[in-house]
């Protein structure tokens, strides 16, 4: 009998490969979600399939977890000072409409998105505005225990105050990793203090605005995920995940601001987990002048989002991808080989954890061993190239049994999560039938319908016209009857 293998990741904190060893019954995690201003692009969504390959591992060793994405529902600066423009406001003054509907409209777009990259929903998805309150009380603590000062510009976290500050990112001396991209603040002590709190210049009105002991304002960025997380996952928790963009900056004040209010000189999260960028290369998408492209355009341009899903699964998630149009081309090339060879199989049997699958397989020696090889790879920091490559193994392996196979094809999709078991090779067509969608995908559906009709109602045609053109890129045909909208898939 094979014997399991210790799951093993890659800690950002401390740059080594540690056992995964959870620290309660139910493992707590936490990934940075978007900033809901615009369309998450596709190497914003990298993020959210890495987070989603983790939970699926996790699940495939037995391990339960209570998985929160956060919305980040008020702007933050983009420089982490009280300077830059605050994004949200200024994407509702662009389009004239109030900051609320674009949070709402583009948290839709990014929940549609997930789902149609079959990642598996969060149990949370909490949304800042929903949590200044706690965030006022957080920074009253740090207050009180002398971990702030006051400018006229907002209230500041003082991390001289705090000797491990920057551990995450490395930093070897005050500031100098970031420091380049942080702009100057007047009064500020170090470059490296962030705003807890931003005040209201004198004339300045934000839209989203509220009353604090340091003026009338907004939380600073950083805040928002610390009190959400504890709020919802306990003062300490075991996963935190996000870009490796994070790991110089955003998560570092996470981790000081949390720390000093937990104060109980124990780290607050144990593992964090980043995932890489993804390169663009010159092969700009023609479709998205002036932007990154997003998955909606690789839809539009015949691409299936299973075929990104795969492209990202390819490669290792600590690797920098390059994102062509070969690299594309050749990952849904590698989709339809694979549903079309894995059809005749169908229906495949659920096998969401190694434990089942080897049990399914018993008497199966060859299913065994890759079942083995699958788990190897898993374990080793989500080795996702090598959970693929055991998949197209099995599919040449003459040794194994009928139901051998479907159980090995079952459990690789598990972990990697292309959706194998219901794929219709007609899928790839470009055509689907309502049939098709997720529960998600048609209730983030059903939610941009009820926008538009709201839109429509407040008389707001440009945004009506939006969500129309939006649900048009999707593949989504509209139509006004006297009984209100009608929507099919083309
Ligand atoms: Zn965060």
């Amino acid at each position: 009998m094979a014997t399991n293998h210790e799951l093993r990741l890659y800690n950002s904190l401390g740059r080594r490969m540690e056992d995964f060893v959870p620290a309660a019954e139910v493992t707590g995690m936490y990934t940075c979600g978007p900033t809901v201003y615009a369309y998450p692009h596709l190497g914003n969504m990298r993020a959210y399939v890495f987070a989603d390959t983790l939970r699926r591992a996790l699940r495939w060793k037995d391990i339960p977890v209570r998985h929160v994405v956060n919305i980040t529902d008020v702007g933050h600066a983009v420089a982490d000072t009280n300077l830059g423009e605050d994004k949200l406001e200024v994407a509702a003054a662009r389009e004239r409409r109030s900051v609320m509907d674009i949070a709402a409209y583009y948290t839709d777009v990014f929940l549609v998105d997930c789902a149609a990259l079959n990642i598996l929903p969060a149990v949370e998805y909490p949304r800042a505005t929903a949590y200044v309150e706690q965030m006022i009380e957080f920074t009253k603590k740090l207050v009180r225990d002398g971990w702030t000062y006051q400018l006229p510009s907002g209230l500041y976290f003082d991390t001289a105050k705090d000797p491990g500050y920057g551990e995450l990112a490395q930093m070897k001396a005050e500031g100098q990793l970031e420091a380049a991209r942080l702009e100057y603040v007047e009064g500020r002590r170090r470059k490296t203090d962030f705003v807890l709190w931003r005040t209201e210049e004198p004339g300045q009105r934000r839209v989203l605005r509220w009353d604090s002991p340091w003026g009338w304002g907004a939380p600073g960025w950083h805040l928002e995920c610390s009190v959400m997380s504890m709020a919802l996952l306990g003062q300490h928790f075991d996963l935190h995940t996000g870009g490796v963009d994070h790991r110089e900056l955003h998560h570092v004040n996470e981790i000081a601001q949390s720390q000093a209010f937990l104060g109980d000189g124990l780290p607050w999260v144990r593992h964090w987990e980043h995932v890489e960028f993804l390169q663009l290369g010159a092969e700009k998408m023609a479709k998205s002048a002036g932007g990154a492209p997003r998955l909606a355009d690789l839809t539009e341009a015949g691409y299936h989002p299973m075929a990104y899903r795969l492209f990202l699964l390819g490669g290792h998630y600590r690797s920098q991808l390059d994102f062509t149009t070969a690299a594309i081309d050749a990952a849904q090339a590698t989709l339809r080989r694979l549903v079309t060879r894995i059809q005749p199989l169908r229906p495949l049997p659920p096998v969401p954890t190694l434990a089942e699958a080897r049990q399914r397989t018993e008497d199966d020696p060859a299913a065994q061993r890759l079942l083995d090889t699958i788990d190897a790879a898993a374990s080793a920091d989500l080795g996702t190239p090598r959970i693929l490559a055991a998949l197209q193994d099995a599919l040449r392996e003459p040794a194994l049994t009928p139901d051998g196979l479907r159980a090995v094809v079952a459990a690789a999709d598990a972990l990697l999560g292309l959706g194998l078991a219901s794929f219709d090779p007609a899928d790839l067509e470009q055509r689907r039938a309502l049939t098709d969608l997720s529960a998600a995908e048609r209730q983030a559906i059903e939610e941009l319908v009820a926008d538009r009709t709201q839109a429509r109602k407040e008389r707001d045609w440009a945004r009506a016209d939006q969500i129309r053109a939006h649900l048009d890129e999707l593949g989504i045909e509209l139509t006004d009857t006297p009984e209100g909208p009608v929507w099919q898939l083309r």
